[in-house]
């Protein structure tokens, strides 16, 4: 009925990756507030609203601390696709290949590889069968990135 209310759900997505890959640009294309990141979706008759938790220059997971990682449903691991990729962790994640706008050459092929191949071999660690998702986006011209965001959400979601 009309006045059954959505049933909300609150999903934490955390974002890695090396300084400059674009992390903090895609968090503000894909997000509303300056404040708080968060996003809101609606799946499947579900109101979803992530909690986006952005890394400025902590580069190794250690010196992140245990709150960061806490309650966390989702990782995405952000590089740029002009300079490959750092070494993958051991949560489940969402791979995007940001900076599309600037790469013309063979070498957004080659990271496109890279990435499949990366994906299987995260597939085989500690989040199972699970599979790994990649995207590739634009910050900077919004390409993909409302995309992105969609199945980071459902990604995040299917952990329940
Ligand atoms: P962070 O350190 O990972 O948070 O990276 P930033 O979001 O601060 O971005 C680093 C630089 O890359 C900034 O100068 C951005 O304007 C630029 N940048 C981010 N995303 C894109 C993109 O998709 N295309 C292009 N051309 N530049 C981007
Ligand atoms: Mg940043």
């Amino acid at each position: 009925s009309l006045s059954t209310p959505l049933e909300r759900t609150l999903l934490k997505v955390i974002v890695l990756g090396a300084a400059g890959v674009g992390k903090t640009s895609l968090i503000t294309r894909a997000t509303i507030g300056a404040d708080f990141f968060t996003k809101e979706l609606h799946i499947d008759g579900k109101l979803v609203s992530l909690q986006i938790w952005d890394t400025a220059g902590q580069e190794r997971f250690e010196s992140l601390g245990p709150a960061f990682f806490k309650g966390a449903d989702c990782c995405v691991l952000v590089f740029d696709v002009n300079t490959g990729i750092e070494d993958p962790s051991k949560f489940p994640f969402v791979v995007i290949r940001n900076k599309i706008d600037l790469d013309g050459g063979a070498g957004r092929e080659v990271a496109e590889k890279r990435a499949k191949e990366w994906c299987e071999l995260i597939k085989l660690g500690p989040s199972g069968s699970r599979g790994v998702l990649h995207f590739e986006t634009s910050a900077k011209e919004g390409s993909n990135v409302d995309d992105a965001f969609l199945n980071i959400a459902k990604s995040a979601l299917s952990r329940e």
